[in-house]
């Protein structure tokens, strides 16, 4: 097989539908037993991150869940209502939709199967313990991507987000910031449930829990299963090699404002199609002809990425002090 994957997750299979519908059959490795087990908020917001891409690209109502209008913002005692796209999935559907999409275009899914090192090989690379040899392999592995440690490069800097279903009904979401905390709290609505959830962007994850706690009993909301999971925030310096690439989350395709990466990791995850299928043609796995993905990545998805990590630049700054939040509260709220 030309082609390889490592992760079953959202991006891997975004990437592998989309090569397949190029014409480009992969073979895709995953080392859960199934799809859908990752944490995640399940929120999409439509009106900032060209979201609408990732309708498009995944082209399916399944795991659908509600479209919210109006989001709450508080902070301290201000608190507004506004208007907003967010979309709320169930992640678990769309990814075993997605599943069916790319087993529809021809790409072979494997799962329990750990990729637990990678190898040199002089037309490629070979997986192991499988013994694959991949003529390009994509690395859509997630925050402790082996492809991204095999490339030679460091792990990001990383948020931690925990969330957690509760039984509730909201017709809006809420989003919560705090002084002198550098994330937030959400609720948002799903059909029958909500998910609700902390994410925290300053490395200093020690009370985590305890604020989930207190904003879910602050909010008459009881507590599911929590589960949590880091989410990259600083890019790294490159996301191709020769013979390799990296997608998604192991790529830091990220917005580092909210955390949610589904819209971007998909964009990036669809043009890393298009240029695999074209190397593939052209039988040209160079360093050279890869680097096509990083340019597209660059100009297509990643000024709204660059612009909203400076807006959580400021707003974490902003957040240290009272008196400029409550100048921006006067503006804003
Ligand atoms: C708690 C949390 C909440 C989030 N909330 C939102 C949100 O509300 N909205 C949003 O847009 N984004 C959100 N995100 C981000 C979003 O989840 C990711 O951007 C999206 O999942 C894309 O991730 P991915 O496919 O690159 O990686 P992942 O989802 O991490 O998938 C990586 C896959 O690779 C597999 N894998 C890893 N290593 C190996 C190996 N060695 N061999 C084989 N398989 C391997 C893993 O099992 C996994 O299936 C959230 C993230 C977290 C952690």
């Amino acid at each position: 097989m030309d082609t390889v994957v490592i992760g079953a997750s959202i991006s891997g299979l975004m990437f592998a539908k989309h090569l397949g519908l190029l014409g480009t059959k992969c073979l895709v490795l995953e080392k859960e037993k199934g799809v859908g087990g990752k944490p995640c908020g399940e929120g999409i917001d439509d009106s900032v991150t060209r979201a609408s891409s990732f309708f498009y690209l995944y082209g399916s109502e399944a795991g659908i869940e509600r479209q919210i209008d109006r989001v709450v913002l508080r902070y301290r005692d201000y608190k507004v209502v506004t208007s907003a796209n967010i979309i709320t999935i169930d992640r678990k559907k769309v990814e075993r939709e997605l599943l069916h999409q790319t087993l529809d275009v021809g790409a072979d899914v494997r799962f329990n199967e750990k990729v637990s090192h990678l190898e040199r090989t002089r037309d490629g690379v070979r997986l192991m313990p499988q013994g694959i040899e991949a003529r390009v392999l994509v690395g859509a592995d997630g925050v402790d991507s082996i492809t991204r440690g095999f490339m030679g490069l460091r792990k990001p800097a990383t948020a931690m987000a925990l969330t957690t279903q509760v039984r509730a009904k909201a017709d809006e979401a809420t989003i919560k910031f705090e002084k002198n905390f550098f994330g937030y709290h959400w609720i948002f609505p799903k059909s029958r449930t909500c998910n609700v959830g902390v994410g925290e962007f300053s490395g200093k994850w020690d009370n985590l829990r305890q604020r989930l706690d207190s904003f879910l009993s602050e909010n008459g909301l009881k507590c599911g299963e929590i589960r949590g999971a880091q989410i990259p925030i600083s890019s790294p310096k490159k996301f191709y090699y020769s013979n390799i690439i990296v997608v998604a989350v192991s790529a830091s395709q990220v917005c580092s404002l909210t955390g949610g990466g589904i819209p971007s990791s998909s964009q990036c995850a669809a043009i890393a199609a298009r240029v695999v299928h074209s190397a593939v043609k052209n039988n040209n796995f160079s360093l050279r002809f890869l680097r096509r993905y990083e340019l597209l990545c660059r100009r297509e998805v990643y000024p709204t990425l660059w612009a909203r990590r400076l807006i959580s630049r400021m707003l974490f700054i902003a957040i240290k002090s009272d008196r400029l939040m409550k100048t921006i509260g006067r503006i804003v709220f």
